[in-house]
């Protein structure tokens, strides 16, 4: 079936309360319901600019207008990846098994090094962005990606495996501007089982 050429918001593979104490009620509703949803809007109301400048034969101002779609895509997919990428409290967090557990000690040496670096590299984030685990189809290496915004430092066509948001907007409610905090209880709430499945895809190209 062809898709209908816009965004919908996707439903959350659990419920508000799940992450809790991580990442509480009132937090993931305002960023799943207003935060995620407004990058929906925001990228189908360019896709509806576009298509109605094409039927009237008006100029699309391509700079300005791909700039930002390219924010609001970036910040749809993203948001998408992260939500599946948690476990309710109580089945997320520990440690990784299968191709992924391997891989990373592989990559990284040990789990406990590969920690610190995502951490290192989400905690130092300038300003609004994400912090990713990614796997380079051409090298068969895992790479750690740092993304301003939504869209800025992205490397094409990597798999993107895990990303943790750390906009303040992800963690506001819950940690004031305690970001490292926030990035603390996030390894609680990891979804190694989502996190090995898209490894796995990845792996099979
Ligand atoms: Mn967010």
């Amino acid at each position: 079936m062809e898709p209908n050429r816009s965004y919908t918001l996707p439903k959350l593979p659990y419920d508000y309360s799940a992450l809790a104490p991580s990442i509480s009620e009132e937090q993931l509703r305002i960023h799943h319901t207003k935060h995620h949803q407004g990058y929906v809007n925001g990228a189908n109301a360019i896709y509806e600019k576009l298509d109605k400048t094409r039927k009237d034969g008006g100029d699309i101002d391509q700079k300005a207008t791909l700039k930002e779609l390219s924010f609001h895509v970036g910040g749809f997919l993203l948001h998408a990846l992260y939500w599946e990428n948690m476990a309710p409290a109580g089945h997320g967090g520990g440690v990784p098994k299968g191709a992924l557990g391997s891989r990373i000690e592989k990559e990284f040496g040990s789990f406990d090094r590969f920690k610190k670096e995502f951490t290192a590299t989400a905690n130092s984030v300038e300003g609004s962005g994400w912090a990713a685990l990614t796997y380079c189809q051409k090298t068969g290496r895992l790479l750690l990606m740092q993304i301003e915004k939504h869209n800025v430092h992205v490397f094409p066509s990597f798999s993107v495996l895990m990303v943790v948001d750390v906009w303040e907007h992800a963690y506001y409610i819950d940690y004031k501007n305690d970001r490292a905090k926030y990035l603390e209880n996030f390894w609680n709430i990891i979804n190694w089982d989502a996190v090995n499945s898209r490894l796995e895809k990845a792996l099979k190209g």
